[in-house]
């Protein structure tokens, strides 16, 4: 092997396909492409054609598609090319286990934690964009990824300004850290306004470009409400520490105070791809191709206190904190649920908060998980109660 070759990075993109994977590789042909990077595995569902054009592209050792039915195709886009191919549940644990140095966490839900966990599990660098793996299994997945050696480095674009907002040494003095939100395509209608709406009109986000349960996700401020949890195990800190603000342009990403009265905060153009770069090549910076802050144009910044009344979703992240245990990873698995029926036209938009709320309320006596079976357990269990409750409020429709 060549001495350059020796040095290439080898990374893997769980969930390539999507907009956070697409963004990675876009960085990674930024920072030297092949000659920088060896890309061990790429793993889609849907869109075989670019899984197999990506694999190509970046010349991946493994290609997976998620959706077994795909096989076939993704099988054929890439004959004679030398990518191993792979499809389904087993395939994807096996590209997830395959030795690199660096993982993009960037499947979408809960679909992600297995994966990733396998990722963790090995030693790599964990680049975290999923917040499903943090709501979900909480102190469980922090504890994985330090047992195999590796790095949490989150990428959510909060989560990654608090981490450059952090001092190292100084932890011990940080006050309280602030979850910027911008409030999304409703941030100014009535519930009433809000009840009508479909998934097309809920996922068209003012910001950022992203893909679909994020961008509703936004909408309903259920993002925001995992973010909270996802901050709460990623920087250690106690409920009343985590604060959310409204701050419709998206610029400041997040901040960090400290208990001498600073505020310490991150900004750039919404544009994933600097959270990305980060967590990639942490802790240095490189060059990055994307838009630059022009402030003269920006003017101002605006802030406003979040409407917990007409976005509950931000009350139950509250009350799954207080109340511990495993109510987050409960919120979790209802809201996922309860936002595939939303997208498929079985319930109203704000049903999904009513139906978060219920389960919550009906699975209290989960205490915290020991092992990782007791957070799939408690998952299954809270999809199939807010299966049940879909069900009747379509009966009832
Ligand atoms: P996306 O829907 O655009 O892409 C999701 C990816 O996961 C695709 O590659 C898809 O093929 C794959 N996938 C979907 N279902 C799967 C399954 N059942 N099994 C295996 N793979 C599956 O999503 P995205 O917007 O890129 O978001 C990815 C993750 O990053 C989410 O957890 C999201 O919350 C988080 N995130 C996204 C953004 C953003 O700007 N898009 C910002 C912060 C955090
Ligand atoms: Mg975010």
């Amino acid at each position: 092997m060549a001495p350059s070759e020796a040095k290439r990075r080898r990374v893997t993109i769980l969930g390539s396909t999507g907009s956070i994977g697409t963004s990675t590789l876009d960085v990674i042909a930024q920072l030297g492409g092949r000659a920088a990077f060896e890309v061990v595995a790429v793993t889609g569902s849907g869109n075989v054609a670019l899984l197999a054009e990506q694999a190509k592209t970046f010349g991946a050792a493994m290609a997976v598609t998620a959706d077994e039915t795909r096989y076939d195709d993704l099988k054929q886009a890439l004959a004679g090319t030398g990518v191993a191919v792979g499809a389904g549940r087993n395939a994807l644990m096996e590209a997830a286990a395959m030795p690199s140095d660096w993982a993009m966490a960037a499947i979408v839900g809960t679909a992600g934690l297995a994966p990733t966990l396998a990722a963790a599990e090995r030693g790599a660098d964990i680049a975290l964009a999923n917040k499903e793996c943090l709501v979900t299994a909480g102190d469980l997945f922090v504890q994985a990824v330090a047992a195999g050696g590796g790095r949490l480095i989150p990428v959510d674009s909060e989560h990654s300004a608090i981490f450059q907002a952090l001092e190292d040494d100084q932890r011990h003095a940080v006050e309280r850290i602030v979850l910027t939100a911008s409030g999304g395509p409703f941030r100014t209608w009535t519930r009433e306004q809000m009840a009508g709406v479909t998934a097309a009109v809920a996922r068209a986000h003012p910001n950022w470009s992203m893909g679909l349960k994020v961008s509703i996700g936004s909408a309903s401020m259920f993002n925001k409400a995992l973010e909270m949890i996802e901050a709460k195990h990623l920087f250690d800190v106690r409920p009343d520490q985590i604060e959310v603000i409204v701050h419709p342009q998206s610029i400041v990403h997040s901040m960090v105070g400290y208990r001498d009265g600073s505020v310490l905060a991150q900004l750039g153009c919404p544009d994933m791809r600097t959270a990305i770069g980060y967590a990639l090549t942490y802790p240095d910076r490189p060059a990055l191709n994307v838009e630059r802050l022009d402030f003269a144009k920006l003017a101002r910044l605006d802030f406003e206190a979040p409407d917990e009344e007409r976005f509950p979703a931000l009350r139950l992240a509250r009350t799954a904190l207080e109340r511990g245990g495993m109510q987050s990873a409960v919120m979790n698995a209802a809201e996922e649920t309860a936002f595939h029926a939303f997208c498929d036209g079985r319930i109203g938009f704000l049903h999904m908060a009513d139906i978060a709320e219920e389960v919550m309320d009906d699975m209290q006596d989960f205490g915290a998980a020991r092992s990782m079976d007791e957070v799939f357990a408690v998952d299954t269990e809270a999809r199939r109660r807010a299966e049940a409750i879909i069900a009747q409020k379509e009966m009832a429709a």
